[in-house]
């Protein structure tokens, strides 16, 4: 008899004690309509300070689990990449713990997947009607300044809710770097890839975990580590501003010898000094944060930690 291919799900968990059993209650209920598979859940507890803990271990689960305890939050990115090193399964599901990600649309990735033999396969967003302007304009510059370069594109509005084979999982995580951005790594990993469209759903129960400033840290995570067009783009501007001043001073100094004008210029001058100061500042900013990155992955700290973890085995 074949056997059924097994799924791994994995599911981040950060501060959903509020809805985490009913979510899992839900999605067995739906998993069960999925015959052709056999699931194993692998839950990772991103250090939740609420009662996710508790509601977790509590928890009896109907099939093969793994809840992974961080010894503190370490982020998704670090919650997804222990997802996967712990999945056991020929293909790995990432759906997160809020409803936000239709059952509907999981099954859809899982057919496209094994139907239609994709490696990796998609949710992307078709609408961010949900969020505030000022959201929306920085994601817009996020994905342009990101795409800029020649490197593989991230996907717009493509995020973690994707299905991979274990030929991706494996190839993520031979990516070793510490500083993790899995939009950038799913991208840059390759294999034969296919998006699909869906409408985020309503959160169900407790808040969002991002903020802008962190929206905005995550961006530059991103951008340091899959472009160096804003380390490169200083020696273009270097070279057009010493030109430009070359020529500027070759002009003075014609004027000076030809017509004997006494170059006035107090204004420009002070305004030159404060426009130049910025831009040193703001390039010397941006080496930092590449350099930051550079001495985040030397000390070679692992990506994340964990306290405990509680395994169940059933036989599907
Ligand atoms: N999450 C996590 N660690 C964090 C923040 C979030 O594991 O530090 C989980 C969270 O529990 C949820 C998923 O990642 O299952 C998505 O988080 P959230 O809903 O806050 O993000 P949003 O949907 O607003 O982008
Ligand atoms: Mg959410």
């Amino acid at each position: 008899m074949a056997t059924h291919p097994c799924i791994s799900l994995v599911i981040p968990v950060f501060n959903e004690g509020d809805g985490i059993c009913r979510f899992l209650d839900t999605l067995d209920k739906h998993l069960d309509t999925l015959s052709n598979y056999t699931f194993e859940y692998i839950i990772i507890n991103d250090g939740s300070d609420d009662h996710s803990d508790d509601a977790l271990t509590n928890y009896t689960f109907s099939r093969s689990s793994k809840v992974i305890h961080f010894s503190r939050n370490f982020g998704k990115e670090s919650a997804v990449t222990a997802g996967l090193a712990h999945a056991s399964g020929d293909a790995v599901l990432i759906i997160d713990a809020d409803f936000q990600h239709p059952f509907s649309v999981m099954d859809e990735l899982i057919h496209t997947c094994f139907t239609d033999d994709f490696d990796m396969v998609y949710a992307v967003r078709n609408n961010r009607k949900d969020e505030g302007l000022l959201k929306r304009a920085l994601t817009h510059c996020f994905y342009k300044l990101v795409n800029m370069g020649r490197g593989p594109k991230l996907p717009i509005d493509a995020g973690d809710f994707r299905i991979m084979s274990r030929k991706v999982v494996d190839a993520l995580l031979s990516c070793t770097e510490r500083v993790r951005f899995m939009k950038g790594l799913y991208a840059w990993v390759g294999f034969k890839t296919k998006a699909i469209e869906f409408a985020v759903c309503e959160r169900q129960h407790g808040k969002s975990k991002w903020n802008i400033a962190q929206l905005i840290r995550y961006a530059i995570r991103g951008i340091v580590g899959f472009t160096d067009i804003p380390l490169k783009i200083w020696t273009i501007i270097g070279f057009f501003i010493s030109f430009a001043s070359f020529l500027y001073g070759a002009y003075n100094i014609v004027m000076a010898l030809t017509h004997k004008i006494d170059v006035p210029g107090y204004a420009t001058l002070v305004t030159a000094i404060f426009f130049f100061g910025g831009i040193q500042l703001l390039s010397i900013g941006i080496i930092g944060e590449y350099l930051s990155r550079v001495f985040q992955e030397v000390k070679g700290r692992p990506t994340y930690l964990i306290r405990d973890i509680h395994e169940s085995h059933k036989n599907d």
